[in-house]
């Protein structure tokens, strides 16, 4: 048998008609950016994540990005961000001149460990950015009241995490404002680069709609240094013909899962957290762990299943970040070597997902 990683097969062909409908409707409107279909994607996502605002920008990492510019963000200033995290989430803080300050997940959620985060926190900590890592929404309350205390902002990555539930609100709605990447693979996924912020603020709502647009709030007319980041029209309206079913792909996301957490028995591996009513997980990846990683991945993938690691190398030991300590972040490490992301898609079939099963209890 053959399991890819991931596919978008399944989806694609269960709404085939629907998705060339939505490229058909804007190559036949002669508008292409910033017109009707993105308006309209913003205002049904917006809906679908219960905010007031949502603002379409060109992929996840500028997402996160505006954000904080709008809250002038920038030079001397240290946002806290979980260490396991990908590197998009710091790369945003780095971009603003402000400094990432990595601190450790908790091992069973892969989610910044909140006991950790006060530690970090200094004279120049202005942010605490949440992640919902591989599906799973982070402690949001207790990153809320930590913030709270130390009159920090907060916000969220939101980029693996879809229509996510936290204590019954979907993320996206749980800080100041989310960061969303609709990067094809991602539960919700266009065709290219794509992504959005949401909000409740109506302020940082109106300084991201200007900040991505040139820093244009009139045409021709700039009030700030913005960048080129919109979410086209081709994009938008694909993203709207794919929402409508995004709950019942997570929902066949978390039947998989449930199969994986019960029929997976072999004691070299590690289970992730099943969703429960307070972290309803969208299971964007299914992560186990094994000290063997690589005898695994190897023994899986000569099986005809496919792997990947999210993700090999932790930030701080990246090049790209080679002014940040090299040896103190354990658990990062720790992830980074023994993580194995399992198949997981809309459409995985029975057999497909028994075969998972069957060949990773057959490792020893
Ligand atoms: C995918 C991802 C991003 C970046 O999104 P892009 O659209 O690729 O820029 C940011 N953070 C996390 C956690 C992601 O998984």
């Amino acid at each position: 048998m053959n399991i890819p990683f991931s596919t978008f097969e399944h989806m694609h062909l269960e709404i085939n008609e629907k998705l060339n409908n939505a490229l058909l409707k804007v190559l036949n409107s002669n508008y292409y950016i910033l017109g009707n279909y993105c308006s309209i994607f913003e205002e049904e996502y917006a809906r679908y994540c219960g905010v007031s605002y949502c603002i379409g920008v060109g992929n996840g990492l500028d997402a996160l990005t505006l954000i904080l510019k709008a809250c002038d963000i920038g030079y001397g200033d240290e946002v806290i961000i979980p260490s396991n995290t990908f590197i998009a989430t710091a790369l945003a803080v780095s971009k603003v001149g402000a400094t990432p300050v990595l601190v450790e997940p908790e091992l069973a959620t892969y989610n910044i460990d909140v006991s950790c985060i006060e530690k970090a926190i200094t004279q120049k900590t202005r942010a605490i950015i949440g992640v919902h890592l591989q599906g799973r929404p982070a402690d949001m309350d207790s990153i809320n009241s930590i913030a709270n205390r130390y009159n920090l902002l907060v916000f969220e990555d939101a980029a693996q995490a879809h229509g996510a539930h936290y204590k019954g609100n979907k993320v996206g709605a749980l800080s100041l404002a989310a960061g969303f990447s609709f990067y094809p693979s991602k539960n919700l996924g266009a065709l290219g680069d794509a992504g959005c912020v949401t909000t409740n603020n109506p302020d940082i709502a109106q300084k991201v709609s200007i900040l991505r647009n040139y820093g244009s709030n009139v045409k021709y007319s700039h009030i700030c240094k913005g960048e080129n980041s919109r979410l086209d029209e081709i994009q938008a309206s694909i993203l709207s013909a794919k929402l409508p079913f995004l709950d019942k792909w997570n929902e066949d996301r978390r039947v998989t899962a449930k199969r994986y957490l019960e029929g997976i028995t072999n004691p070299l591996v590690t289970l992730p957290l099943a969703s429960d009513t307070d972290y309803e997980h969208v299971y964007h990846l299914f992560v186990i762990r094994c000290n063997r990683r690589d005898d695994l991945k190897n023994f899986l993938n000569n099986r005809g299943i496919g792997t990947t690691e999210h993700y090999p190398i932790p930030i701080h030991l990246q090049e790209a970040y080679k002014e940040l300590n090299k040896n103190y972040l354990p658990l990062a490490e720790e992830i980074s070597k023994t993580v194995l992301s399992i198949p997981m898609y809309y459409g995985l079939k029975d057999d497909e997902i028994q075969y998972v099963i069957d060949t990773i209890n057959s490792f020893i």
